[in-house]
């Protein structure tokens, strides 16, 4: 399950940043599970483009002390991948910044509401988080430039990892910050998103060949992990076919599937919340449409022996 799969102890957030392209720098919180992101930055001559934030006050700190070690210029520019709390909830720590982000983050980061623990995860200290949103919002696309460096914003077209996906292009460096569409090392989410929007979203980020992916959560990646994910889509897509065939509930199914070499995956019980919305698309729902959150929550606990899943945040 969920737990033992993480070493003993916690993660300290980083210190250090790693630079992908020339003045392009991703920063990366081991190890990825529930709630601890990647971030990342690009440093122009007057100022800084961040690529989200942190999940909590302590976390944001650190990386914005590490931004600091890299440049005295300020963070003028602030893009939000989605409303997720873990890119969004540290916003509030970037006051000379416009807070860019797709439209729909806003309904997102409205409807999660403000940080506080649940029976999901174990307890965490969030800091004296306060909500903000986005305050430049666009619905396509938006280009950001950093001196002459072109950056594109780009909604993801469709409802993946959740209904307001976007991703950081940057075409010249073949550079992208794809946001949670890209999972390294930790099992996809799609439960507030789509099953069969994922796959579309995939051929998206194929479709702009990037040499370089800094993922939403684990290591700096290649265009090569792009297949693995749609294999990993198209078995929840399977196993689901099945299950529902058999006359199984999604946690039954869950609890019947071997993950064989998805297993090793970080956070593991997200199958669950997977099947879910694999369900629900099966029965006709589009895209995104909504699902019950609060059943397929309590059944990812159940598929962890009862117990909260393990948040290092
Ligand atoms: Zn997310």
């Amino acid at each position: 399950m969920s737990s033992h799969r993480h070493p003993p102890g916690s993660f300290e957030p980083p210190r250090q940043a790693r630079e992908v392209s020339d003045g392009i720098y991703a920063y990366i919180q081991p190890d990825g599970s529930w709630w601890i992101n990647n971030t990342g930055f690009l440093v122009g001559r007057r100022g800084v483009i961040s690529v989200d934030a942190c999940a909590t006050q302590r976390r944001t700190q650190a990386y914005l002390d590490t931004i600091a070690t890299v440049t005295d210029q300020p963070v003028r520019t602030l893009v939000n991948t989605h409303h997720h709390g873990d890119h969004t909830f540290g916003n509030y720590l970037f006051p000379t910044a416009t807070i860019v982000g797709y439209e729909g983050i806003r309904e997102g980061i409205a409807a999660w509401g403000a940080p506080r623990d649940l029976p999901l995860w174990t307890p965490v200290d969030w800091g004296d988080i306060e909500l903000e949103p986005p305050f430049l919002t666009f619905t396509e696309t938006i280009k950001l430039y950093v001196d002459d460096l072109e950056t594109q914003v780009q909604y993801i077209g469709t409802p993946a990892h959740t209904t307001n996906d976007s991703v950081l292009w940057v075409p010249d460096r073949r550079v992208l910050f794809s946001g949670d569409v890209i999972f390294n090392g930790g099992t996809p989410f799609l439960v507030q998103g789509s099953v069969s929007g994922m796959l579309v979203a995939l051929a998206r980020i194929r479709e702009l060949n990037p040499e370089v992916i800094v993922p939403g959560h684990g290591p700096v990646t290649d265009p090569a992990i792009v297949e693995r994910l749609e294999g990993y889509v198209r078995f929840v897509q399977d196993v689901a076919a099945r299950g529902r065939a058999a006359g199984l509930t999604p946690l039954e199914t869950a609890r019947e599937v071997d993950l064989g070499e998805y297993a090793d995956l970080l956070d593991s019980e997200r199958i669950v919340g997977n099947l879910h919305r694999a369900y629900a698309e099966l029965d006709g729902l589009p895209p995104g449409g909504p699902i019950n959150l609060q059943a397929a929550i309590a059944d990812m606990i159940a598929f962890n022996g009862g117990q909260p899943l393990s948040c290092y945040a």
